[in-house]
């Protein structure tokens, strides 16, 4: 039995209250952050937390993070608070940033996946705040199955977790659209492990240069420091190829790719900032933030549809432009034409 809560219209005490008492209860609630829904279990909770890694099919080395609500949570969570955590936290805490620091004892390692690190994030959205002051600090990965593409509507958990978990709240669509950046602070300097909702030159402002780890840019396997990165991620059904290069050429270059799968049966699909002549179309918008908060939904979307191929225009990997092509690249498999 699943209950769906509607909140589309602003904050509502008793109704979190209830979802609170769920998360209390061990029990499983998706919820909207900022960035993408997330699937949320009590996080010190390891029977609560192994129902997470369940209902998503999880790898149990692909660890979770963990959200809190106030500054003073951390200290529950994490045995030494470097003075860069400080400094972020400050600048850009409640937001898209998840920080990688040493964890106490306390935090279960079906929480981590086994590591002695823990991943904490403050969220901006309301509704998870509240969520999260009226019971505990709450792990929570996106709320899909794992693999799909992440969750921006409530309509996409639906889909995925109907009957499996208790609690759904309803929060219409989520603002930035990508999951949060995530860094690295327990090596002798920051390392980006995930590019995402907060821009990287936002965070260089912040606290100047940052080194980025090499399995961001690449499909390369070895990443002991954020087991996520190897799994198969952001798939649709159908096959996804991302074309990237010079504006003229990638415009010249996607009708031909549409008529030559169409020309072998396929029914075939355009996701991009311009209109297309195609089987099926998907607008992302015109700006990176828009193409940030579009991209999950065209890709559920045009699965929906019926297609078999989807073809993706590349965007400049500026702004939250770098975490749209990061996924893009992965839910491509790698399959990318350079024009
Ligand atoms: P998701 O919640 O599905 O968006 O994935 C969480 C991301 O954070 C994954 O890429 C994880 O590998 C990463 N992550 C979580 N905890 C840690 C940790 N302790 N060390 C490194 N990366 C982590
Ligand atoms: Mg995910």
């Amino acid at each position: 039995m699943t209950v769906v809560i509607n909140m589309r219209d602003g904050l509502d005490e008793r109704k979190i209250k209830l979802a609170a008492r769920f998360i209390l209860n061990g029990k499983l609630v998706a919820f909207p952050t900022e960035t993408v829904y997330g699937l949320g279990a009590d996080a010190l909770n390891t029977n609560a937390v192994r129902r997470i890694f369940e209902a998503k099919g999880r790898p149990a080395d692909n660890p979770l993070i963990i959200h809190i609500a106030r500054f003073e949570d951390l200290k529950r969570l994490t045995s030494h608070i470097p003075p860069e955590a400080k400094l972020l936290a400050e600048q850009f805490w409640p937001g898209p940033l998840t920080m990688i620091l040493p964890k106490r004892e306390e935090v279960p390692y079906v929480t981590t996946g086994g590591l002695d690190t823990v991943a904490v994030r403050m969220p901006s959205h309301p509704i998870a705040r509240a969520l999260i002051e009226e019971s505990t600090p709450i792990a929570a990965p996106s709320a899909n199955i794992s693999g799909r593409p992440s969750p921006t509507l409530a309509e996409h958990v639906i889909d995925d977790f109907y009957g499996k978990i208790e609690c759904i709240i309803d929060g219409g669509e989520t603002q930035v659209g990508v999951e949060s950046t995530v860094i690295d602070l327990t090596s002798e300097k920051p390392v980006l492990l995930r590019p995402g909702g907060l821009p990287l030159e936002e965070l260089e402002k912040g606290i100047g240069e940052i080194q980025i780890h090499p399995a961001v840019r690449g499909k390369l396997i070895d990443v002991a420091k954020s087991p996520g990165m190897k799994y198969r991620h952001y798939s649709p059904k159908a096959r996804v190829i991302v074309v990237e290069g010079r504006k003229e050429n990638v415009r010249k270059r996607i009708p031909e790719l549409v008529e030559e799968y169409r020309s072998k049966g396929f029914r075939v699909g355009v996701m991009a900032t311009e209109v297309y002549e195609a089987d099926e179309f998907f607008n992302l918008g015109k700006t990176e933030d828009e193409v940030a908060r579009n991209l999950f939904r065209a890709l559920r979307e045009l699965d929906k549809r019926g297609v078999e191929i989807i073809i993706a225009e590349g965007i400049e990997e500026r702004g939250l432009g770098f975490a749209v092509m990061n996924r893009l690249r992965k839910a491509a498999g790698y399959r990318i034409v350079w024009v």
